[in-house]
């Protein structure tokens, strides 16, 4: 039997002062990582810390001979015939974006490059740009992966998708394309496998792959180091695109010539003691009942659908987006109603870790009228009781604030009749509040105030370093009494419009010099935001007054 208490007793996070009321549910992100994985990142340093491939020496060669026996043990755990079709690369990202780099010779213009739009912008933004270079086309799988078959042309050359989307978690059957992989050979079909790698079994003997990618981080692996997989043939018609030390042959002042893959593709210092880690977390993972893990894993993704079923019965503004079905362990909601920013805010606040966001899928988002979506994702050290705590605090966001109801939809385009939104606000109220709580409730209904206006939704008018989307314009008054400044905002989040209502009700209609005089940190203390407020929302108020300062300079 599969103990989830006793495989979470592997996770030293957990156990740590201020974790222990936790509750991580940001697993598709990236997972906690064992004691293990963390003691032999620390023991190469301790007792191992050389370069590998320069072996004039005793350390180096222990440090080549922990390298390559990583790779053999990746090429095990992975299903690879050889060592030499692992190569080590920085993550999932890196790989696809040597694919894509590196199969750009392969394509002419009029080409088709098959996608879906399930996409991680991993797997996406690389193939717009060589498609883009080569006059080749981005064709997307319409459907389910069933259809794959049917979506292949004469014209496509390279087919690359994910085994399992990581917004909705819904698994691709890779199956399919095995049964096209061979009606296809002179096709390239690629798998972004980093949401499947550690969970489901996968084997790439079963030749459903060419190439295959993954990020150790997303099962207990350290971050820095991912895995390419590529069969012998493939990966020497992959073309190199990062150059330097260890990928050499030869060397002359105007030309160069390269080792044989994996090492043409590892130029530079290889990340060892996370490659060290990575060999303490296959061991991991192969140590684990592996069978009982995946079916505690579809319990516990059961469970978190059948709780927000409830909660979206409970609350019809809220849409549940996902089914338990060939699920990863990923759930997700969206609402058009409330912020998805503030519902993160919210659990953030109670220690609940969620992401809430674009995921790195906007396409996806968009081909489904969605701009953030709340994803909650498990791993077998989560517990029916998270759940229940993540359950119970979404119940009490949504009874306690319904207020954060958009409630004005601003139809008026001019930027200057929302001039005096804010000038109702007096900063003093929320000190006579004493407990900090109420003063958060505050400084939501502060949000309320802000007026929602789409038309500030631009590149232009955003902040940057904020956690959510904060818009910003500036209106300048001048007369013989000097210039003075009004900024006007709009946010995708009620806690932060509440937030900037509280640094502009301060600056607004004043001038450039007034707005130095104010003590900021002063006020913030006095507010208890540094104490109390989480320190990334804290963040987006200096990225705030970072912008004003910039404007009024
Ligand atoms: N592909 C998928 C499906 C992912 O979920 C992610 C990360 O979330 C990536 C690619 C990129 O992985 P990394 O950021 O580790 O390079």
């Amino acid at each position: 039997m599969f103990d989830p208490i006793q495989f979470k007793s592997n996770f030293p996070l957990f156990f740590q002062k201020e974790n222990q009321s936790l509750v991580y549910l940001d697993n598709a992100a990236t997972t906690q990582k064992p004691q293990c994985v963390i003691d032999a990142v620390t023991d190469f340093y301790i007792t191992k810390n050389a370069n590998a491939n320069r072996a004039s020496h005793r350390l180096a060669r222990s440090a080549t001979n922990l390298l390559e026996g990583v790779r053999q043990k990746s090429a095990d755990f992975l299903g690879a015939r050889y060592k030499d079709e692992i190569v080590f690369t920085a993550g999932a990202t890196e790989s696809l974006n040597f694919l894509a780099q590196g199969l750009s010779h392969q394509l002419n213009k009029g080409d088709e490059i098959l996608l879906s739009v399930y996409e991680h912008h991993a797997n996406l933004v690389p193939w717009q740009v060589i498609a883009k270079e080569t006059g080749a086309k981005l064709v997307f799988i319409s459907g389910d992966f069933e259809s794959v078959g049917n979506q292949l042309t004469s014209k496509t050359r390279i087919v690359s998708c994910t085994a399992a989307s990581n917004v909705f978690g819904k698994i691709s059957d890779v199956d399919f394309f095995k049964n096209v992989k061979d009606k296809f050979p002179g096709v390239f079909f690629i798998i972004d496998a980093s949401q499947v790698i550690g969970k489901i079994p996968v084997n790439v003997k079963d030749n459903f792959c060419d190439f295959l990618v993954c990020s150790p981080h997303k099962f207990y692996g350290p971050t820095g180091i991912g895995l390419l997989y590529g069969r012998k043939d493939c990966l020497s018609r992959l073309r190199v695109s990062k150059f330097g030390g260890e990928m050499i042959k030869n060397v002359d002042l105007l030309d160069s010539s390269y080792v044989e893959p994996p090492y043409s593709f590892e130029a530079g210092t290889s990340p060892l003691a996370s490659i060290a880690g990575l060999g303490a977390c296959i061991d991991f993972v192969e140590r684990q009942y592996k069978k009982g893990m995946l079916e505690y894993e579809k319990k516990l993704i059961n469970y978190v659908h059948e709780k927000l079923s409830v909660l979206v019965s409970d609350f019809p503004e809220v849409n549940l987006l996902t089914s338990p079905r060939n699920n990863i362990g990923i759930a997700a909601i969206s609402s058009d109603k409330y912020s998805m920013a503030d519902i993160g805010f919210w659990l953030d606040e109670q220690d609940v870790a969620v992401r809430v966001g674009d995921h790195c899928a906007q396409p996806l988002l968009k081909s489904l009228n969605l701009t953030a979506v709340l994803r909650v994702s498990v791993a077998p050290y989560n517990t029916f009781e998270d759940i229940d705590v993540l359950f119970s605090c979404l119940c009490d966001f949504f009874n306690s604030n319904s207020e954060c109801l958009d409630v004005a939809l601003a139809t008026d385009k001019k930027v200057s009749n929302y001039k005096d939104e804010l000038s109702a606000i007096n900063y003093h109220d929320l000190l006579t509040i004493r407990s900090w709580g109420n003063r958060y409730k505050k400084i939501l209904s502060l949000g309320k105030l802000v007026n929602k206006k789409p038309f500030l939704h631009n590149n232009e008018s955003l902040v940057s370093g904020c956690e959510a989307k904060l818009w910003i314009n500036t209106i300048v008054d001048k007369s013989q009494n000097g210039t003075v400044f009004t900024f006007v905002i709009d946010s995708d989040s009620m806690v932060v419009k509440g937030l900037a209502a509280l640094i502009l009700c301060r600056v607004n209609a004043k001038s450039a010099t007034q707005i130095k005089s104010i003590d900021f940190d002063a006020y913030f203390s006095e507010l208890g935001l540094e104490k109390y407020l989480s320190e990334s929302r804290f963040s987006g108020m200096q990225a705030l007054l970072k912008h004003i300062f910039l404007t009024i300079k």
